[in-house]
């Protein structure tokens, strides 16, 4: 099939900004696609963390001093390309310092619709001055949830955008977008109005994601089952009734995982390097880890690892309530490293006090910690409320070190209950988000643990797994050849 022109636009991008799995999936996506042959453009803002981390920029030619009207102003910005490791797929940065030069890549700030539609409209004029056609606009979540709707009202005079076709993924249903209609002039959607919500706009309000869900000519999301489970009551945050309507369009493809950036037998930011055939460097990572963390040595007892943003999502609350057991009575560690609310910080914090020579926890977001864990610990603890997708639990399986997670979302598609009798599986799988669940789940883990021999066979089933976007390249390919025949 004939190369395609791919716009991707997205508030993050692995490794110059990112809080979540967001960052590494637009970065991988768009490293693949170009492997593959594709033209492809990332758009992202330039936030003041991209500079601090002495980024090498230079400016796109022919894309400086820009303008569009939003915030009943006109607002300047400008392109800066910066060259993405590896990757044949130029990133480019929307330079817009008014909105972009601010602490942390999300606020609270009044104008957080303003800043991501200044991304959007960026990167659809970025188009039109460099005269780049695209065959596919793919917006990422809420931020760019709203070029479906732009290209075909306000970009629609414009012949380069005619065979543009549409794409919107969701990587959280969680995060919509939600700003009161009054806001809608302001942000020079006025044109727009008819097209947006028309209950809840009387309701008050409007939101980025829902119209991106109205408007996209295709939709996706991180995961099969997750497609399947935001189209309920359970899952669905309020919009399953519209998911629902458009269900022939929204496809699930599992996300996958940059199998050079997680490898872990060339891993650079890990010391020991091991592979499924040549296992001893996991045993000397797990000795780094544990005394990179001060806590004391262990070849016998289970190293836990959790590596996550603490929020209500990831369901520490089952943590919380079953895991002090297992703390009192086994031989065992735990390395938690993530930040997040605060009942969960205190409650890791508590741990730390309690069992001082069994858990250590580090407040903080480390990339190369992160890396660590999953190479030094044995098993990874991932016992999510919901999950889109995930990617802890991929790179775990690659690192040999075995996943519990709760049955739901990319979960559910990429973790293999272990079942004794074969010896197949990859990971403890539970069902029922409550505390006893998860507690027989790690009982489990610490059964297996105890027969040597049937825990290597579990890691090396999860080790043989290929999760990697090579596998994943080409669902997004075909959906985006299948849009091509999609009439307006
Ligand atoms: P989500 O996008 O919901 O946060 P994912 O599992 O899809 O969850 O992706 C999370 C990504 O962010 C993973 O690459 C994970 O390693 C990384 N990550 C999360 N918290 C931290 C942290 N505190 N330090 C380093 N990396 C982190």
């Amino acid at each position: 099939m004939a190369p395609l022109r791919i716009l991707q636009i997205s508030a993050e991008c692995t490794p110059f900004a990112k809080t979540g799995g967001l960052a590494d999936v637009s970065a991988a996506l768009s490293r693949y696609l170009a492997a593959a042959g594709h033209d492809v453009r990332l758009v992202v803002p330039l936030y003041k963390r991209v500079k601090e981390r002495g980024t090498e920029l230079r400016p796109v030619a022919g894309l400086q001093d820009l303008k569009v009207e939003l915030g009943g102003r006109t607002q300047w910005f400008s392109i800066w390309e910066a060259a993405a490791p590896r990757s044949s797929a130029p990133v480019w940065f929307v330079r817009a310092p008014q909105y972009f030069e601010r602490e942390g890549l999300y606020t609270q700030d009044a104008d957080e619709g303003q800043r991501f539609l200044l991304l959007t409209h960026a990167a659809l004029l970025a188009c039109q001055h460099s005269n780049w056609a695209p065959h596919i606009v793919h917006a990422h979540d809420w931020h760019a949830a709203l070029a479906p709707l732009l290209l075909r009202t306000h970009y629609a005079w414009d012949r380069l955008f005619q065979a543009t076709r549409s794409v919107l993924s969701i990587h959280n249903l969680a995060y919509q977008g939600v700003y009161p209609a009054s806001m809608v002039d302001e942000l020079g959607l006025a044109n727009e109005r008819h097209l947006l919500h028309q209950d809840h706009l009387k309701q008050g309000r409007f939101s980025y994601l829902e119209t991106g869900i109205l408007w996209a000519d295709g939709l996706s999301t991180v995961s099969e089952t997750y497609a399947r489970e935001i189209q309920t009551e359970e899952h669905g945050v309020g919009l399953q009734g519209l998911l629902r309507t458009r269900s022939e369009r929204l496809k699930g493809i599992v996300n996958g995982i940059d199998a050079d950036e997680w490898d872990p037998a060339s891993d650079p930011r890990i010391p020991h390097h091991y592979s499924a055939k040549k296992l001893a460097g996991k045993a000397k990572m797990k000795a780094a880890l544990l005394e990179r963390v001060k806590l004391p040595g262990t070849k016998s007892a289970p190293v836990f690892g959790i590596v996550s943003r603490l929020t209500a999502q990831k369901g520490f609350e089952l943590v919380h309530d079953a895991f002090s057991v297992f703390l009192r009575r086994e031989d065992m560690r735990l390395v938690v490293l993530g930040s997040g609310e605060k009942r969960y910080e205190d409650f890791f914090a508590w741990l730390v006090q309690t069992f001082p020579d069994k858990v250590a926890y580090l407040q903080s977001y480390d990339e190369e910690l992160s890396h660590w864990i999953e190479a030094g610990s044995d098993v990874f603890l991932m016992p999510s409320r919901y999950e889109p997708c995930g990617l802890n639990q991929m790179y775990s399986q690659r690192y040999g070190t075995v996943p519990v997670v709760r049955r739901t979302g990319g979960l559910a598609d990429t973790v293999v209950n272990w079942d004794p009798a074969t010896q197949s599986g990859t990971g403890f799988v539970f069902e029922r988000f409550d505390a006893q669940s998860f507690y027989q789940a790690v009982e489990r883990s610490f059964g297996v643990w105890r027969d040597q021999s049937a825990w290597k066979q579990l890691m090396l089933n999860g080790m043989g797994v290929d999760y990697s976007w090579e596998r994943r390249i080409g669902q997004y390919v075909e959906l985006y050849h299948s849009l091509a025949s999609v009439r307006r």
